[in-house]
């Protein structure tokens, strides 16, 4: 190894543009002292990303930096959180300086645009593995959980959903707009913080609207109907489709529903806070829809604009309508 893992640690995450006052002490000792709020909750998440299981090994160094910090400031979203601090466990085939510089420039990119600083890691050899974990406060009591859907709630989604499975799906095809969806998520933590004291249940979507909004409904075996032809498609998504010949309007119906990787929030409000929640987010770039209702009746029933049912394909969802909640 030509450089020293301090070195690396030196060179590249040293400087970062976020230098918050609650650090007293950051990346340089062998622990981080931090202080905390006094009239806050600390929220804690952590996430591993592997290179060829998380992401394709062709990912641009700066997409990964940016997506390990992303997926973890996308769970504190989901909890009404607002993100503080991170750590970073990093594992490297070799200490490549290019490699390094784009993925440390990815990273800090997205933490300052969030106010978040890297207070400490781990630098190890090995096969490309990054674990981020991220710090986050909310006012006592009113973290956002997934647990409190109740009949008659709405469901909402912030942005576009299958972007991200449009791109994964075209490949090299994929338009760029699409590729940023999938490379570079944006974080939904102003949305996240705007729904504290009005959504009754919130997830992030990672794996699928009908993936994860099955586990906004399991805890109490609780039910919904979607409305299909309604979810929230993004103008790069309906060209992309537009331009292919075969099958579009399997993809067009089965992404939005099962792509993952879209990281917006999924959230369920009663009905007294809709309008309220349409005021809030309404103000936000990514903005929210509705698309949904809870039943008591479980099971996901997916509805079409003319009254008419869609059956979808993916195995998560039968998975979950056939009563097996593991
Ligand atoms: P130790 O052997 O005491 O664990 P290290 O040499 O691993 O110390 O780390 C020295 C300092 O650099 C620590 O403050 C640690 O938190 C920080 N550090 C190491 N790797 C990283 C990394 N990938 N990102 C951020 N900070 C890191
Ligand atoms: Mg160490």
């Amino acid at each position: 190894m030509s450089e020293t893992e301090f070195d690396i640690i030196g060179r590249y995450f040293r400087r970062q543009p976020v230098k918050r006052k609650d650090v007293l002490t950051g990346i340089g000792d062998d622990a981080a002292v931090l202080r905390l709020p006094v009239d806050r909750e600390l929220l804690l998440c952590i996430d591993t990303l592997v290179a060829d299981v998380h992401f394709p090994a062709g990912t641009p160094a700066a997409a990964i930096g940016h997506k390990a910090l992303a997926v973890n400031l996308s769970d504190l979203a989901a909890m009404g959180a607002e993100a503080a601090w991170a750590t970073l466990a990093l594992t490297l085939p070799e200490p490549d300086p290019v490699w390094l510089e784009a993925f440390s420039g990815g990273f800090f990119a997205l933490a300052g645009r969030h106010g978040v600083q890297l207070v400490g890691g781990d630098t190890t050899r090995g096969p490309l593995t990054v674990t981020v974990q991220a710090h986050g406060f909310a006012p006592q009591g009113q973290a956002l959980q997934r647990t409190g859907a109740r009949p008659g709630d709405r469901i909402y989604v912030t942005g576009t959903l299958g972007d991200a499975g449009l791109a994964l799906h075209l490949r090299d095809a994929a338009a760029a707009e699409l590729r940023i969806r999938l490379d570079y998520p944006e974080p939904r933590l102003d949305a996240g913080s705007l729904l504290r004291g009005l959504a009754s249940a919130v997830i992030d979507i990672s794996d699928g609207l009908l993936a994860d909004l099955g586990h906004l409904l399991e805890d109490k075996g609780l039910g919904a109907s979607l409305q299909v032809d309604g979810l929230p498609r993004s103008r790069a998504f309906i060209a992309a489709l537009q331009g292919l010949d075969a099958a579009p309007a399997e993809l067009y119906y089965e992404l939005p529903l099962s792509g993952g990787d879209d990281y917006e929030l999924c959230f369920t409000v009663p009905e007294r806070c809709c309008a309220e929640v349409e005021r809030r987010l309404g103000g936000l770039s990514c903005g929210c829809t509705a698309i949904g209702t809870i039943e008591a009746q479980p099971g996901i029933r997916c509805c079409m604009q003319d009254g008419g049912s869609y059956q979808p394909a993916a195995t998560g969802y039968l998975h979950f309508q056939g009563g097996d909640h593991d």
